[in-house]
Order: structure tokens, then C-alpha cells, then sequence
């Protein structure tokens, strides 16, 4: 894949000692590809290139992606981990080279709520009018963030500032952010559906069951990981995983081989899911006692070369499977995506 677009900035500071070793554990705890040059990193992403020279006083970094979004991207992840890691040296830079600015993202649209309707016990279909849905259906990725604003406000939504850095409203403005899944795209009709889980405490939950038709959304997206390759699947997650695991059964070949396993509430939540004749379907009910890290603890890795292991659940449980088919069962960088999707 041919990385055509440009940027780069040198951000002037006292640098923490251990700069580089930090942004190195963040991006390898990301598990990102990443190589130690004499002064710095090289970082690759699956759209983007990222090389960073670190010296007492500056920090040259430059980016290579394929297109305008996967640039903004992956400046926005940069500056995430460098305010993080060292405070203030972002403030000043100036980025050179294939920018936007003073705009809205490109990848940031509204939306209206065309319906909510029950599917199961405890999820919620929303159904979206969005006349951005070709560009959210034609770009990689299975999940949006949706931004909610603060009740009894006019919205204030994320903007690029002179700098092309992305702003989000704060204080009084800020807005809810949550990561979910699409259901189903449908360009034509301008439409698309995403399943809420309801949980208690959740402002989401909240929100999808006293929605009006008409009511104002942000959507930020797509992104956040696409569908794992692999012949032979290891495939595991709770609730709020359940749309992302029924769309890559949904998606799967025919010859696909495997497992997914499943953790749900209550034997209430069971519901079919539509897959390869060769990949098992097992539930965990925590009514029941049973749980998603007691199957994974002991579940083997898939067979074969071509082989591939996906959890997306509570961040816990992700961390203690992470931990057990990486180090201990030494699953490679790419035969496995681990992603919390919650925090208990
Ligand atoms: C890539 C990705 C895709 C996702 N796709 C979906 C999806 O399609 N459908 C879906 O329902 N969720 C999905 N999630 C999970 C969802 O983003 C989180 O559950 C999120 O916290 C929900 O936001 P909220 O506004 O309801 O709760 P928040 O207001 O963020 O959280 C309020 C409280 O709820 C608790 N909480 C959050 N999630 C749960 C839960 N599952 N069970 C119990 N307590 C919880 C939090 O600990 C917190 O205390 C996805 C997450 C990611 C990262």
C-alpha cells in the first residue's frame, strides 16, 4: 500500500530522558510495529508510518499514510500519547506539509435518530439517518464513537483548529463519547443501525431509551479495528462484543474453521448466530456462575499456521487473555487483536 501523503514537526521542549522508551511501550502496548533507530523510533500502523528523532531539545516527527484520513488519525494518536507522556511539548508546533485545518475532520458527521426498537432482553436497535453512510460504508473499519451532546445544549462538535489538530468541546460543551459497532450500512436509503447493550449507569443506555426521532448525533468514524483474517478462529467476547463477533461470523468464509465463545447475563440473552458449519458456538452465563476468563484460561490456541485469536470484552479480562496467548502460548503480533471494550 502506497503511502502518499505527508507531514511532519519539530516540537521544541526539555524532553523527558526517557521519551522514546516511553512513546516504545505505549505504541508496543498498542501492538504496534515498532523499530529502535539510534535516536529514536520508527512506528508502523497499518495505514501510516510514523518516524520520530529525538534529540536533547527536539523531537522531529514524520508521518507517511495512505490518504488524509489515516494522516489525521494517526497525528491525533500521536499527540494523545505525547501530551500524555510529556505535558506541553505539543503546544507550539507547527505541522508542515498535507494538512487540514480550521474545518471539521474528515472523518466526524452528524446524525438523526430514525427509530429505536427492542431485539433482545437487554439491547436496543438504533436506527440512524446519515447522509455521510456511503463514506461510513466504503471506508474500512466496524466501528463509529458517537458523541452525544450535554442535554439542553446546543451541540459544539469537533472541530480542526489552525494547526489541524482535532479540538473537542470541553466544560460545558464536552460530549459523551462511546465506541460502537455498526450493524447494518445502507447507502442508498442514507441509513444505518448499531445495537446498544443496556447496562445500569450507562449514559448510552440512558439516552437510546428516550431518544425522539429527529434527535441530533455526532458520529466519529469509522475505525477501531477491522475483520481478523485466519483460516482456523478463536473468537471470544461479552454483550457489547456481540455485534462485532455476529458480523465477522456473518462475513466469515464457508470454510472457516474455529470456535467462538460467548458471555452473556442470563440464559435470556442466548441468541443464534448465523456462521460457518465449521466454527462451535459456546455461551458463558454469569447467572450460571460460568465466565468468559474461565473458558479462556484453559481454551488451546487454533490449530495450523493460518490462525487467529480476537477477544474484545472487559478490560480485565482482555488484559489476563492478552497476557496468556501472547506470553504464554506466544501468539504472534499478527495471528491476534485483544480490545477492551469497557471498563468495569
Ligand atoms: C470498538 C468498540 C466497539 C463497541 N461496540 C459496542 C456495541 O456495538 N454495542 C455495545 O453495547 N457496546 C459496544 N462497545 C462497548 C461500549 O462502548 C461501552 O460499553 C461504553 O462504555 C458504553 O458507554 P455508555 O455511555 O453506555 O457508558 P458509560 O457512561 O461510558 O459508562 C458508565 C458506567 O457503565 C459501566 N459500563 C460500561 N459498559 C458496561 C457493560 N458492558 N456492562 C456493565 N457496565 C458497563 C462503566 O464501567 C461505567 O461505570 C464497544 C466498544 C468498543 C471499544
Amino acid at each position: 500500500m502506497s503511502k502518499t501523503l505527508h507531514a511532519s514537526a519539530v516540537f521544541h521542549g526539555v524532553l523527558p530522558e526517557d521519551l522514546i522508551t516511553h512513546i516504545s511501550a505505549h505504541a508496543r502496548d498498542a501492538e504496534l510495529l515498532v523499530e529502535e533507530t539510534r535516536s529514536g523510533l520508527i512506528v508502523t500502523v497499518p495505514l501510516a508510518t510514523v518516524s520520530l528523532e529525538a534529540s536533547r531539545a527536539t523531537l522531529q516527527v514524520d508521518i507517511d499514510a495512505v490518504d488524509a484520513a489515516a494522516l489525521q488519525n494517526i497525528r491525533d494518536y500521536l499527540h494523545y500519547t505525547l501530551d500524555h507522556v510529556a505535558p506541553g511539548l505539543t503546544s507550539g508546533a507547527e505541522w508542515q506539509g498535507d494538512i487540514l485545518r480550521n474545518r471539521a475532520p474528515l472523518n466526524f458527521t452528524t446524525a438523526t435518530v430514525h427509530g429505536i426498537r427492542r431485539v433482545g432482553p437487554n439491547f436496543l436497535r438504533v436506527e440512524l439517518a446519515c447522509s455521510d453512510t456511503r463514506r461510513l460504508s466504503a471506508e474500512r473499519g466496524m466501528h463509529f464513537s458517537l458523541l452525544l451532546p450535554p442535554d439542553g445544549r446546543m451541540p459544539v462538535w469537533p472541530r480542526l483548529d489552525d494547526n489541524g489538530r482535532t479540538v473537542m468541546p470541553l466544560g460545558a460543551d464536552s460530549l459523551h463519547r462511546a465506541a460502537y459497532t455498526f450493524v447494518e450500512l445502507d447507502p442508498e436509503r442514507e441509513r444505518f443501525t448499531f445495537d446498544v447493550f443496556e447496562h445500569e449507569g450507562g449514559r448510552t443506555t440512558t439516552w437510546a431509551r428516550t431518544a425522539q426521532r429527529g434527535d441530533l448525533v455526532g458520529i466519529s468514524g469509522p475505525g477501531s479495528g477491522g475483520f481478523p483474517p485466519g483460516q482456523n478462529i478463536l473468537i471470544a467476547g461479552d454483550e457489547t462484543a456481540i455485534p462485532a463477533i455476529r458480523r465477522i461470523l456473518q462475513t466469515s468464509a464457508p470454510d472457516r474453521r474455529g470456535h467462538a465463545l460467548l458471555e452473556v447475563g442470563t440464559e435470556a440473552d442466548i441468541c443464534d448466530l448465523s456462521r460457518p458449519d465449521g466454527v462451535d458456538l459456546s455461551w458463558c452465563v454469569r447467572n450460571r456462575g460460568e465466565s468468559l476468563w474461565d473458558r479462556l484460561s484453559e481454551a488451546p490456541l487454533p490449530q495450523g499456521p493460518d490462525r487467529f485469536v480476537w477477544v474484545a470484552a472487559e478490560k480485565t479480562v482482555v488484559r489476563n487473555a492478552k497476557a496468556r496467548f501472547r506470553q504464554t502460548l506466544r501468539l504472534g503480533l499478527s495471528e491476534g487483536y485483544f480490545a477492551y471494550y469497557w471498563e468495569a
